[in-house]
């Protein structure tokens, strides 16, 4: 590396050090789980992880995995149009289109790639791309990826919304994208309004469940299921990575022509090799877990509904909602990272935020809730968030 790039790095990289805004990793040396262990010996209860089924270290799920190593081997060496479609990639698409009612489905290594896939082959200079302003970064890239007239609406503002597709009529194509579940604040999209607002302008409607494939809506068909327009909605990318078996993999069900186009033309779909089978054969398994039984789901939903009544009854600020991510309010960034970690040093891993990844003075830790905690997990968690709480004058 040239000698002047070296050092200008060094120098950046102390910046952010400086700043206290250097990423360290934790490292885990146990399955995800409800209790996990890491390589500073501790056993701590996990509060951060997108586990939010539990399925992550599932039995069936690892069987699944196994199962289809010996029956499919371990790679495909290939990307899918080439010699990289297998039967269960088949049926893995089809099972998750079917789940969500949709035409079709189609696979990516990753949500990040779905969504870096997703725009291009459809909308260019003549067309419009409509977009929260806390999406997430995939769907930013995504955008950026495309020669389409941008517009960008304040979070889940429904009148600037309406202002923007209005400035957008000249456009020969309109999409609305969302994420569902916003993920630093736990807080849901306004599915139907937009849908509503998709009608009068003529939009199509894109939403990014990753934070609720599998858990939210009476079958875990996410958002658009919670807020009754599961028919109304074109476009779903969602990820395997997090509350479906947690390993990797995205995807995107829709109508047969957008899924049509895509295998023509994403290139995050044309240019990276397929999907691991074992990732493959356990989300099938995953996805007939679910449609089996909505057991983890209401679990889920029991821990949720137990913890913010918890912690608001021990009177901490806590962001309204119904999700299993339940941010902390604590404003201060130096308290967000104190309090998190005196949790840690009494068994309770969970995260704190602050800006960016948040506003200014919005500091908070995030919880997120999973089916593998049980009742005393989550007592444990309130009793250290209590007195870690009074310690640091919070409550
Ligand atoms: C996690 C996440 C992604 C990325 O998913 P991967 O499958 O991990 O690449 C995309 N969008 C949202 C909203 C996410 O939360």
């Amino acid at each position: 590396m040239a000698y002047t790039i070296k050092e200008e790095l060094q120098e950046e990289l102390q910046e952010i050090k400086d700043e206290g805004l250097y990423k360290e990793e934790r490292v885990i040396t146990t399955p995800q789980g409800a209790v996990i262990e890491t390589t500073d010996g501790k056993e701590v209860i996990n509060f951060c992880a997108n586990n939010y089924l539990g399925l992550s270290s599932h039995p069936k799920v690892i069987e699944a995995a196994k199962e289809t190593i010996d029956s499919h081997g371990y790679g495909l060496s290939s990307v899918r149009f080439i010699c990289g479609t297998q039967d269960i990639h088949k049926e893995l698409e089809q099972k998750l289109a079917d789940f969500h009612e949709m035409d079709d489905g189609i696979l990516y290594a990753a949500c990040f790639d779905a969504n870096g896939g997703i725009f291009e082959p459809f909308f260019g200079p003549e067309d419009a791309i409509i977009s929260d302003k806390l999406n997430h970064a995939s769907i930013i890239d995504g955008v950026r990826l495309t020669k389409a007239q941008r517009y960008v609406y304040d979070h889940s503002d429904m009148d600037d919304l309406e202002k923007q597709l209005q400035d957008a009529q000249d456009a020969r194509r309109r999409v609305i994208c969302t994420d569902g579940v916003f993920s630093m604040d736990g807080d849901m999209a306004k599915m139907d309004e937009i849908c509503d607002l998709a009608d009068e302008y003529d939009a199509l409607v894109m939403t990014d469940e990753c934070h609720a494939t599998g858990f939210l809506g009476e079958k875990g068909r996410g958002v658009p299921e919670a807020k009754g327009v599961l028919d109304r909605v074109d476009i779903i990318t969602s990820t395997l990575g997090k509350a479906l078996g947690g390993a990797s993999g995205g995807f995107i069900v829709s109508h047969q022509e957008i899924i049509d186009m895509l295998r023509q033309n994403s290139r995050p779909y044309l240019f990276s090799n397929t999907l691991a089978p074992s990732i493959t054969g356990a989300s099938i398994a995953v996805l007939d877990l679910l449609q089996e039984t909505t057991e983890l789901k209401d679990k889920l939903m029991d821990n949720t509904r137990y913890f913010r009544d918890e912690m608001k009854n021990a009177g901490f600020d806590i962001k309204e909602g119904s999700t299993p991510i339940v941010p902390i309010m604590l404003y201060d960034a130096k308290k967000s990272q104190k309090m998190a970690a005196e949790l840690y040093d009494r068994g309770i891993y969970v995260i704190g935020f602050y800006y960016p990844v948040v506003p200014k003075g919005e500091a908070r830790i995030r919880v997120q809730l999973s089916a593998v905690h049980e009742k005393e997990h989550i007592d444990k968690a309130v009793n250290a968030f209590t007195e870690v709480g009074k310690e640091l004058d919070v409550i």
